[in-house]
């Protein structure tokens, strides 16, 4: 049996998904190898890697002059890649601080170059992401940094900035899960283990101009020009993650495109925080406009109730439900992939648990 799985990453995939991974994972379409048996440079390996790039672009809708690469190392190597490329000796850096995952952005960049905190919100309870109006733009900088959904805090940005130096976007839990003006970033990363596919893969978004200011020191390997110029086959790509993207995003096609994906995941987000907010014995953690439609975070009011509402859970098919080790709690993880029916079920779980122990 299928477990509803709440896990924050690595996450749930489409079932549809992995059984066609299994299907055809010994004999890839009559070859008699498997697609992670196979050159990288291969024919078969060509058309998936193609595909995938343009899945993505469509998806998006990703205007002339952008490029989609696939990197490994995830989001926490994107951490320090992106200022080892964008942010020159005389520049500095705008970054957000909206929890634990900027905290770490900004603690690599750190380590590179000049850094100015525009807005800090992070350890502000119940949690939330800053407004625009309250970040303090230096003017020149070489680029902006936030983390479009904080995957701990349950915390997401709504409207993005506009018309200022460069957007660099941590979209690693809410990447594919709505759409984007991609026009208005210069740098998008999010490791795939979340809302994509397995984790191994990197994806990355990157308006090529941009990668044209990489300082001359830095090793090849770590520019994203030397990506840019070899449709990421620079060296072995993971081929095996990308190939789970591959079939992620016809997945996604198949199921009306992201503008569906977003109404599938409001309706399913808005269910539950409405659950939440009904409830005198359920406090959600974040601040309403900003709550994430993909980590829903809570807490039960008497929180000495919280570990035997996970242990039911979990005997109710209701799979890692706890809340991150640094916050406790409760988080209901709720991706692309994460059926409607698992969040019916998670509702009516948690009815129950409140007339029982209520
Ligand atoms: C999980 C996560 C990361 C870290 O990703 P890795 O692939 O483990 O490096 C970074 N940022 C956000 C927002 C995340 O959710």
């Amino acid at each position: 049996m299928r477990a509803y799985n709440f896990s924050a990453g690595p996450a749930i995939l489409p079932i549809d998904v992995l059984e066609e991974v299994q299907s055809e994972l010994v004999d890839y379409q009559n070859t008699g190898m498997s697609i992670m048996e196979m050159s990288h440079r291969g024919k078969e390996y060509s058309e998936i890697h193609e595909e995938t790039i343009s899945n993505i672009k469509e998806l998006l809708n990703i205007p002339e002059g952008y490029s989609v690469l696939f990197m490994t190392g995830g989001a926490s190597s994107q951490f320090a890649l992106a200022p080892m490329n964008l942010l020159c000796n005389d520049e500095i850096a705008d970054y957000t601080n909206s929890g634990a995952w900027s905290k770490k952005a900004i603690k690599e960049a750190k380590l590179i170059g000049d850094v100015n905190v525009i807005a800090d919100c992070a350890d502000e309870i119940p949690t939330r992401v800053p407004s625009i109006d309250e970040c303090n733009f230096t003017s020149n900088a070489s680029y902006i940094h936030l983390t479009s959904n904080e995957t701990i805090s349950g915390a997401q940005w709504k409207i993005f900035p506009e018309n200022t130096a460069p957007l660099v976007a941590d979209m690693s839990s809410d990447f594919l899960s709505k759409p984007l003006d991609i026009s208005n970033f210069g740098l998008i990363y999010a490791g795939a283990q979340k809302n994509l596919g397995p984790a191994g893969v990197t994806l990355v978004i990157i308006k090529d101009e941009l990668a044209d200011k990489c300082p001359k020191h830095i090793p090849t390997i770590f520019r994203y020009k030397t990506y840019i110029e070899n449709n990421s086959l620079f060296n072995t790509v993971p081929t095996f993650p990308v190939y789970v993207l591959c079939l992620v995003t016809r997945w996604m096609k198949k199921i009306g495109g992201i503008t569906e994906i977003q109404n599938i995941n409001e309706n399913k987000a808005n269910k539950l925080y409405k659950a939440i907010d009904s409830s005198d014995f359920y406090v959600g953690t974040a601040v309403k406009e900003y709550r994430s439609t993909m980590n829903v975070t809570w807490r039960i009011k008497n929180q000495e109730l919280e570990s035997s509402f996970l242990e039911e859970a979990s005997q109710h098919n209701l799979k890692t439900l706890k809340g991150h080790r640094s916050v406790g709690g409760i988080r209901a993880s709720i991706y692309n992939a994460f059926p409607e029916s698992g969040v019916d079920a998670l509702i009516a779980f948690m009815k129950d648990f409140e007339s029982k122990n209520g």
